[in-house]
């Protein structure tokens, strides 16, 4: 244990725990927040006595062990907000995450009573849903772009265009996604044209593949032109070299119908003839966190025998979620079912009656609150600049910022929206069932307290507050 520093007058660790006397249960935690806060004194040249520095490990202790990871009401009017989880998942597969949490057959044969294939429980749904030959489950679509690289092109060149070398968010940059998996890039085309003859004549011995790319979070405009995914297919066909065509957010369903921009269907990429599709579970999709290669056999067979499969392999209750929201596509009750497609499918005038009950409430509670028109968004890297109408109950009474501070801590805590100046909750990305809670929860926390918000939690928001896909 460290020594009183004389020069700078800081107790010892031992001294702080004798001053602060913590239960033994909790004496390791607080000997490394003891240091903690005795290095930072360090660093900044503070000093104090034993007891001064009790107390502030005392704090940091609390702090540290203050619940993260909450349920919040998502009144953002971004359906897929990454920060917050992205896909709700469906009451069905909520049902079937607590099934699985027990024993259950997820490698195991129940009919020949031996050894059985984790990949096989959700890849025949998927194959079917997706129009595909043959499907395969991994952690994230970050891990299926890897898998598909490593397996197909690993040491070989990938044909990228210029224009769909994207940076997705969280880090994920299609050129670094691509060096870690062993294939070497080659860039074709220019930022906002490339044609299939660019693809052609970039074609050698050593390319593995042809990589496309959906740009999910930016939309090019303009004097702009791509290579048809056919062209690309039939291409990669006559050439010998695979076809990958990363979907992004992949979608079963037509987002046209429901007044947003047409996302091409994970069908109709499968249809072009792409040797792999690969797509995020939690976007459009609406389920868990996972990442889905759908394609011919030979080359999903590829991905699902390479060595990387069993690091990137899905958990049981990733699975059973999965199955369980697919299934809710094959019986046809997606919009009734899937969270993302309720709230997608939510008529604009619905969301108004919403707001106007939960904008009464608030009312009632003493909170100033109005009903106000706005424009809420997909999000989760699909559908980018494409906007629905929805409406919000705007607060007022206080200054945004500390409106918003308050909502972050009530229980459950609200994340809302600022919108010229004033906070929002939009009813968008909010399911019908949990207006109630939520209008207790914002009266709760905004009848509480004073007008400057909580005192406590202060950086908890701010850590929170950036945005991404
Ligand atoms: C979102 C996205 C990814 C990453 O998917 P995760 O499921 O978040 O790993 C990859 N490619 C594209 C085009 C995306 O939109």
């Amino acid at each position: 244990m460290r020594r009183a520093d004389p020069r700078r007058g800081l107790p010892s660790v031992d001294a702080v725990l004798k001053a602060a006397r913590p239960a033994a249960t909790e004496r390791e935690r607080f000997v490394n927040a003891a240091r903690a806060v005795l290095a930072e004194a360090r660093t900044t040249h503070e000093s104090g006595n034993a007891e001064a520095f009790a107390d502030r490990a005392r704090a940091l202790l609390a702090e540290r062990e203050r619940r993260t990871l909450l349920p919040v009401i998502n009144a953002t009017g971004v359906i897929l907000q990454t920060n917050l989880g992205r896909a709700p998942l469906s009451e069905r597969a909520i049902a079937a995450m607590v099934e699985a949490a027990g024993a259950t057959s997820v490698e195991y044969d129940l009919v020949a009573g031996k050894r059985g294939e984790r990949h096989g429980h959700a890849a025949r749904m998927l194959a079917d849903l997706a129009a595909a030959e043959d499907a395969v489950v991994v952690n994230n679509n970050a891990a299926a772009v890897l898998l598909a690289l490593a397996a197909l092109a690993s040491r070989k060149e990938v044909i990228v265009a210029r224009g769909e070398l994207v940076e997705i968010g969280g880090g994920f940059r299609i050129p670094d996604v691509l060096r870690r998996s062993g294939a070497k890039l080659v860039e074709v085309g220019t930022t906002n044209r490339t044609y299939a003859r660019d693809y052609a004549s970039a074609i050698g011995e050593r390319t593995g593949a042809i990589l496309r790319v959906h740009a999910s979070n930016f939309k090019l405009t303009g004097f702009v032109a791509r290579a048809e995914g056919r062209e690309l297919a039939a291409l990669a066909r006559e050439r010998g070299v695979a076809y990958i065509h990363d979907l992004g957010s992949g979608t079963l369903l037509d987002t046209a119908a429901y007044g947003l921009g047409a996302e091409m269907t994970v069908a109709a990429a499968v249809g072009e003839g792409a040797d792999v599709v690969t797509f995020s579970g939690d976007k459009l999709l609406g389920g868990p966190q996972a990442g889905l290669a759908v394609g011919r056999v030979t080359a999903i067979g590829a991905l699902r025998s390479h060595p990387l499969m069993r690091a990137l392999r899905p958990d049981k209750i990733t699975i059973a979620a999965l199955i369980a929201t697919l299934a809710s596509y094959r019986d046809d009750r997606a919009t009734e079912e899937l969270p993302v497609w309720r709230m997608i499918a939510a008529p604009s005038s619905d969301l108004a009656g919403r707001a106007g009950v939960i904008a009464d409430k608030l009312s009632r509670a003493g909170v100033h609150a109005e009903v106000i028109e706005t424009r809420s968004t997909v999000g989760g890297g699909s559908l980018p600049e494409e906007t629905q109408p929805s409406y919000a109950v705007a607060l007022s009474g206080a200054p945004a910022t500390s409106l918003a501070a308050r909502l972050r801590s009530a229980q459950p805590p609200v994340v809302a929206r600022i919108i010229d100046e004033r906070v929002a909750l939009d009813l968008r990305s909010v399911l019908a069932e949990h207006d109630e809670e939520l209008a207790r929860a914002v009266a709760a926390a905004l009848a509480k307290g004073g007008e400057d918000g909580p005192s406590e939690h202060s950086d908890g928001p701010r850590a929170r507050a950036g945005r991404s896909v």
